[in-house]
């Protein structure tokens, strides 16, 4: 099939520059000496993990339990967890992807005792052992456990809870991924965690409490990592990139941000043409995310988008510039890739203009 002949609005991916981008972070991270454990919440699809792993990769994160299953079911077994869970329903879904799979380990991220309790709890029901990672405040103020007596503490109780084992820590930035200048981010991302691998030289290490992995870092921070303690990275949306990573600024401070390329489109298609100065597209916030601002007109940045509801795109053409056609086709480069891919069951392989590929995005909706 040619990309003509694919219907609107779709979700595609260039798949040449999707498996550069794969390769290219797995490099970069193995050449500092650390291990890269990639985020799947950005794809939700299990082949393209398994790509991930084939490259190199430690093994998978998934944001959520519905997205471990689903990676699981595919026989992923190497799965981190990275959003603590909290409650019995979720406790005994996770100790069930134990017994489901014996061979696998779906480590868990936690950040207080109720959630080393409750899973100790139905672990030990069920006969099985989950390795836990503890979060650690990392200067986003979401979820992580503050440095200090409550770090110890937590770690003693799960050395001290039966049915659950003592992996390491979990150091997030996210706050930190989109900072427009590249020096300056890494500095920040340095400065942030800082103060935990001081804590755990100077406190966790003297009472044999430091931790066997250190896991942090995406796709705008990981560079900064180097030499500080971090074992392994989480980034995600390199796969993919996004209008909101490319807006960032390159290394030199010169460019757009260089270092991944734009692999996620969305294909559309021009339904009204009003006015010369305005086109409307099938393509509204349902299909092509605005979280993270406004998706680009892919070759055409004299177009800006301008959200018209859960379905219409509204596309403003600087006046003097060619104009549009309906039922004209274009390619949408989404602001931010996880929030758009989410809402597709359908994920189309591009190289050039033939579809050659077709996933199902077997995670997609799985926040649960
Ligand atoms: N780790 C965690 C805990 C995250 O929440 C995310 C993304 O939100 C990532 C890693 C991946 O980051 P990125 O997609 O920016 O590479
Ligand atoms: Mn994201």
């Amino acid at each position: 099939m040619t990309l003509d002949e694919l219907d609107t609005p779709a979700l595609v991916v260039d798949l040449d520059v999707m498996e550069a981008n794969l390769q290219a972070m797995q490099q970069r991270v193995s050449a500092r000496g650390l291990k890269l454990r990639p985020h799947t919440k950005a794809h939700k699809i299990p082949a393209l993990a398994q790509r991930q792993l084939s490259l190199g990769g430690e093994g998978i994160c998934t944001a959520k339990l519905g997205e471990a299953e689903v990676m699981a079911d595919a026989g992923i077994m190497d799965i981190l967890i990275t959003t603590p869970i909290a409650h019995p329903i979720k406790y005994q879904r996770l100790v069930a992807l134990y017994l489901a799979h014996p061979e696998g380990v779906f480590c868990q991220v936690v950040d207080h005792a109720e959630h080393v309790l409750g899973i100790g709890k139905c672990a030990v029901a069920a006969g099985v052992n989950v390795e836990l990672l503890i979060e650690v405040e990392s200067g986003q103020q979401r979820c992580g456990v503050a440095l200090g007596k409550s770090l110890v503490d937590l770690i003693k109780l799960i050395e001290a809870t039966e049915g659950v084992s003592y992996r390491g820590i979990q150091a997030y930035s996210g706050h930190l991924q989109h900072v427009q200048d590249f020096a300056q981010r890494q500095a920040q991302a340095r400065a942030a965690v800082l103060p935990i691998f001081d804590f755990i030289d100077n406190q966790l290490l003297p009472q044999g409490l430091a931790p066997r992995v250190v896991s942090g870092g995406g796709t705008g921070t990981y560079q900064a990592y180097t030499g500080l303690g971090f074992t392994e990275i989480q980034a995600g949306s390199y796969i993919f990139m996004d209008a909101a990573y490319r807006a960032l600024a390159s290394r030199d401070n010169s460019r757009q941000n260089d270092e991944f390329s734009n692999a996620l489109k969305v294909w559309t298609t021009v339904i009204s043409h009003p006015t010369p100065e305005r086109a409307v597209l099938d393509a509204g916030m349902k299909c092509l995310s605005i979280d993270m601002g406004m998706p680009l007109v892919e070759g055409r940045e004299d177009i800006r988008y301008q959200s018209g509801g859960d379905e219409h795109g509204i596309l403003h053409l600087a006046e003097g510039e060619v104009s549009l056609t309906i039922g004209q086709r274009l390619l949408m480069l989404p602001s931010h890739c996880d929030t758009t891919l989410n809402s597709y069951q359908t994920l189309y392989g591009i190289r050039g203009d033939e579809v050659v590929q077709s996933w199902d995005i077997a995670g997609r909706g799985r926040s649960d």
